[in-house]
């Protein structure tokens, strides 16, 4: 696999990870599926995150944990840029390769326009923190993840993958039990500043 499939895999893994401590701290946002479909060119790869939705629970609704929702947004971006070591803006940008994420948080802060500098300066904040986690070791398992141990190839679509959430959600228990300390310090720090 090309380091490209890595480095989406690690960014849409990023994501899972928000995920999975928003479901396990509200029992909300859990992923439906991943996906990881080839371009066609340049070895690239689109990644693609879908929500499960609750049945009964209108999906136009389902943005009402605003800062649990701004937190997955920007945690793709996060840990593809710990794992390629450069900082997260050049993945969360109009240019990266986080742009439809950041499209999203953008969209949800023209409510809270005034708190903007607040949340990228705590962001910031937060990513010198992951790094230091970092070269600590914390991420050394989650890294070790060999995106081929979680990918299924589509059987009808050759250039479409599916990673196995069940898979990966065993293999990064572990990780979550000793990360979730982190996310929740994280998360309490956009509610603070939203007033949420
Ligand atoms: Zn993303």
């Amino acid at each position: 696999m090309s380091n490209n499939f890595q480095r989406v895999f690690f960014h849409e893994v990023g994501h899972f990870v928000a995920k999975e401590l928003n479901f396990k701290l509200n029992g909300i946002g859990e992923a439906e599926s991943i996906e990881l479909e080839s371009i066609g060119y340049n070895n690239e790869y689109l990644g693609r995150t879908k929500p499960k939705i609750p049945a009964g629970v209108d999906p136009n609704r389902s943005i009402v944990h605003l800062a649990e929702k701004l937190a997955s947004l920007v945690y793709g971006c996060f840990i593809q840029s710990l794992f390629l070591n450069q900082n997260f803006t050049i993945c969360f940008d109009m240019k990266g390769n986080g742009i439809e994420d950041l499209k999203e948080w953008d969209g949800i802060l023209l409510n809270f326009s005034n708190k903007r500098s607040e949340i990228i300066k705590n962001e910031e904040k937060y990513f010198e923190k992951l790094i230091s986690l970092k070269e600590n070791g914390h991420f050394d398992s989650f890294f070790g993840l060999n995106p081929d141990d979680y990918v299924i190839k589509d059987i009808n679509n050759l250039s479409l993958y599916h990673l196995n959430l069940n898979a990966v959600r065993a293999n990064i228990d572990e990780f979550l039990e000793i990360h979730q300390q982190y996310y929740y310090e994280f998360l309490n720090e956009i509610k603070n500043i939203l007033e949420i």
